[in-house]
């Protein structure tokens, strides 16, 4: 846990350190002078500002895109997308601005109010290197605006634009950044020399490594990462597990933790790799195969139940940091709501397997008793050792006296209604207990509530898991 907080607060000094060169670079070329310089040499400076943050902006955008190992394992997959989105607008707004204070620098230089053309020239006049390398930065320009917009319409649409149709498109960002990289080189002339060249050539560097680093691991995806369907097991009415195996090994997973996830596509013959999903890995760290359990809420999701043995899928992975430090938290409190249980399915797993001296109260919300999953083998934990409690909510289901009659042997606590502060007092013993969270945004924002008003924790103490990227 020290280690990930460490990593963290490193890529957060090395990405601060990197603002700090752009900005003080900026500020060496173009502060001394800034006031008597004309009209057009000032705004041709802040635009230039505006420049290097966008370039900036990008570059972390694509150091978080592209899944480097050591970042993911410092902040966790979804943690980074939800960053890497929300930079996207902020990329676009700082090349914009950029634009427009060239425009007018340009405007003001040969002694215009706005000149249009300069900004609406998309097709070269002459074979000059530079005009050219503008008129590919105007596309550049326009290739990110799309770009950014086909991601955000994509999200914000939730899936109304298909996956095939919007990544190919979100992928352009890639020859939008190489043009904003190539005029600047050709066209900035203040970019050629000391002191805006090192941080010019810092970003291009670090840029142009994560490219390749994508590149290659674009190229050896399906070799790295292709697993065959074992088999599925029906866990519920709408409730699955599929277990996949990998005659090569295990490869990238065989350093798997409880609690993480993969992002897995399934094959087809006409359409190739399908859409990407996200799932947790609800087998413990050490079994043979890798296992995801899935409610079905979709057409991917349902598509799985029905699945055939030896279909080959694509599991990239693992991701995540929702695990927690086995040897220094002991009193582990897990709040799931529906299928939100299995990062815990995997934790309890392993901490059985590996007879781990911690003591787990795990508190699961359903609407009823038939959408329990693994039931027989929860029952088994709370039974084979009381380090182990589980108590299951019901919101739905009237919990009745013959209901409680025939699951008396089964080990479990049962409560009606919601997880409310007064269930999670009854069960659950504070003293350094770790909370963690798991299920529905609704949910976990009223749980969150109810135990930093019942234990008086504070939020950034409490771990959650949604699962949603966004
Ligand atoms: C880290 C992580 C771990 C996960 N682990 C599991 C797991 O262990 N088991 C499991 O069953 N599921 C898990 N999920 C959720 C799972 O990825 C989705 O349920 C699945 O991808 C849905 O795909 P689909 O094609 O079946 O459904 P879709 O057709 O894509 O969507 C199903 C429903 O979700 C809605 N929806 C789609 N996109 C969004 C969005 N962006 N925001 C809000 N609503 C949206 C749709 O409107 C629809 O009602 C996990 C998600 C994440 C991020």
């Amino acid at each position: 846990m020290w280690g990930l907080k460490f990593l963290r607060f490193l890529w957060c000094i090395l990405a601060f350190l990197l603002f700090v060169i752009v900005v003080v670079a900026w500020g060496v070329e173009y502060v001394p002078g800034f006031l008597k310089a004309p009209w057009g040499n000032k705004l041709g400076g802040v635009g230039n500002l505006f420049g290097l943050l966008a370039l900036y902006t990008a570059v972390i955008m694509t150091v978080i895109g592209v899944r480097l190992p050591l970042v993911e394992r410092a902040f966790g997959l979804d943690r980074l997308i939800r960053f890497h989105t929300a930079l996207g607008p902020l990329v676009l707004l700082f090349a914009i601005i950029h634009v427009i204070f060239r425009t007018l620098s340009f405007s003001a230089s040969i002694g215009e109010k706005w000149s249009w053309d300069f900004l609406f020239q998309f097709f070269p006049y002459s074979w000059a290197i530079s005009e050219n390398a503008l008129v590919a930065a105007r596309w550049g320009l326009l290739v990110i605006l799309l770009s950014v917009t086909a991601a955000k319409v994509a999200r914000l649409s939730r899936g109304f634009i298909p996956f095939r149709i919007w990544k190919p498109l979100h992928s352009m960002i890639y020859y939008g950044i190489f043009t904003a990289f190539g005029h600047s080189l050709i066209l900035a002339s203040d970019v050629k020399r000391f002191p805006l060249l090192v941080p010019w050539a810092g970003l291009a560097l670090v840029w142009g490594g994560c490219c390749v680093y994508r590149l290659n691991y674009l190229l050896q995806r399906s070799r790295n990462f292709r697993w065959f369907l074992e088999g599925v097991d029906y866990e519920t009415h709408d409730v699955h597990t599929c277990r996949f195996i990998r005659p090569e090994g295990q490869g990238s997973f065989a350093r798997r933790r409880p609690g993480q996830f993969m992002i897995i596509r399934m094959k087809s013959r006409l359409w190739g790799w399908s859409d990407p999903h996200p799932f947790t890995i609800s087998c413990p760290p050490g079994s043979d195969s890798l296992c995801c359990t899935v409610k079905g809420v979709g057409s991917f999701s349902k598509k799985l139940r029905t699945c055939r043995p030896g279909t080959v899928f694509l599991c990239e992975g693992p991701y995540g940091i929702f695990t927690p430090d086995f040897e220094r938290e002991k009193n582990l409190v897990f709040i799931a709501g529906g299928i939100g249980i299995t990062p815990f399915l995997s934790m309890m797993r392993y901490v059985r397997d590996n007879s781990i001296p911690v003591s787990v109260t795990l508190i699961w919300g359903n609407r009823a008793k038939k959408d329990i999953v693994a039931y027989s083998e929860l029952s088994r934990f709370v039974k084979s050792s009381d380090r182990f409690r589980v108590v299951h909510v019901l919101s739905e289901q009237k919990i009745t006296d013959k209901m409680r009659e025939e699951t008396a042997e089964d080990g479990f606590f049962w409560e009606q209604g919601l997880v409310t502060g007064s269930v999670l007092k009854k069960y659950v013993n504070p003293d350094n207990a770790s909370f963690y969270v798991c299920g529905p945004a609704p949910m976990q924002k009223m749980v969150m509530r109810e135990i930093r008003q019942v234990f008086k924790v504070p939020p950034g103490k409490i771990r959650r898991e949604l699962f949603v990227f966004y």
